[in-house]
Order: C-alpha cells, then sequence, then structure tokens
C-alpha cells in the first residue's frame, strides 16, 4: 500500500471510529485520547478504544483499546497488526503496546501538541521525572514509532490531507474536557 492510502486509511479510522466513540466517552467525563489496532494489510480497524479514566486512571485511550482487543475470543496475531494511538503515548502505554507484541505503531498529534493543545503535561513529565528522558526512541527492540503528521509533510502532496487534519482538530478542540486530579499536580 502506497503511504498516502496509508494515511488516508488512518485519518479515516480517527475521524471515522474513534472520534465517534471519543465525544461519547468525554461526556462521561473521559479524556480524549483513543486507539485502535488495524491489520496491516488493509488498515481497516479490529478494535477501537477510547479513554476510560471514569472506571480507572490507568485506562487511557490505548489500554482501553488493549483491553478491548484482548478479549476478543478469535483475534489476529500482532505480527500481523499495527496500533495507532491518536497521541503519542505516555511511558505506561508505550510499555503497554511493546508487552503487547505490536512492531509497529502510528500516532497523530506529539507530545508537544499535547503538552500545548490538549493541555496535558504529565505524558511528559513522567518521561522526565521517572526515566530522565523526552519520550519512547522511535526505534526500539519492540517497535517502530511513526508520526502521521510528519509522514504527512514528507509525502508527495501534503495538501491534500489538509481538509480531514482540520476537521479532526476541530473536533478534538470542540470537546469539552471534565477537570480531573492528576497525579503530581
Ligand atoms: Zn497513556
Amino acid at each position: 500500500m502506497r503511504l498516502e492510502e496509508k494515511l488516508e486509511k488512518m485519518l479515516d479510522v480517527i475521524r471515522y471510529e474513534i472520534l465517534p466513540l471519543t465525544e461519547c466517552e468525554v461526556k462521561r467525563g473521559n479524556h480524549v485520547f483513543g486507539g485502535a489496532v488495524l491489520r496491516s494489510d488493509t488498515l481497516t480497524s479490529v478494535m477501537v478504544g477510547s479513554n476510560n479514566r471514569v472506571e480507572s486512571p490507568l485506562f487511557h485511550g490505548e489500554i482501553d483499546t488493549l483491553n478491548r482487543f484482548f478479549k476478543l475470543p478469535v483475534r489476529p496475531h500482532t505480527d500481523e497488526l499495527i496500533f495507532l494511538a491518536t497521541h503519542d503515548p505516555c511511558p505506561m502505554c508505550a510499555a503497554a503496546v511493546a508487552w503487547a507484541g505490536f512492531k509497529e505503531v502510528w500516532f497523530l498529534f506529539g507530545y508537544k501538541d499535547v503538552e500545548s493543545e490538549f493541555g496535558m503535561p504529565v505524558d511528559l513529565e513522567m518521561y522526565r521525572e521517572l526515566f530522565s528522558t523526552g519520550g519512547v526512541r522511535k526505534e526500539n527492540k519492540f517497535f517502530s514509532k511513526y508520526s502521521i503528521k510528519e509522514a504527512i509533510a514528507e509525502s508527495a502532496d501534503p495538501d491534500a490531507f489538509h481538509e480531514a487534519l482540520d476537521e479532526i482538530e476541530k473536533r478534538y478542540a470542540a470537546m469539552e474536557v471534565a477537570d480531573f486530579a492528576y497525579p503530581g499536580t
């Protein structure tokens, strides 16, 4: 599959599958972060999830996605799958994705977006305070991690993704996130 087609399909999963779920979950008091498990060959979703901190502060979007995925009675092997995170994973989620066996990870919004536009500095603070680092290494023994935004910027026609990105950013900005007692604050 061409990179442009792959990027388009991942943005469609965010627009049409993750965001509708997130928009419901945010109304229940959850945060905006979501994830999806996709088939590597077709980029169709096997499972999507969204933050469920109302149930547990550990149920970030990625953890919720993984919990839903591993409850499937029959599921593809993670060798045949890609993990998609709407936001670059925090230390807990990055490790969870590695423990789950995923080898290819994509995300849309980077740590800086999460800190500035989404008002969530704790992800980066945990990397710094617990591990003296600014995030996960993009290439590591467990997985390769790719930025959708960076791939779009390097693609043949970055403008072709403008409409989808604009819609996604507006829908995230429109959600009102309930207050939450974050650790370390
Ligand atoms: Zn997380």
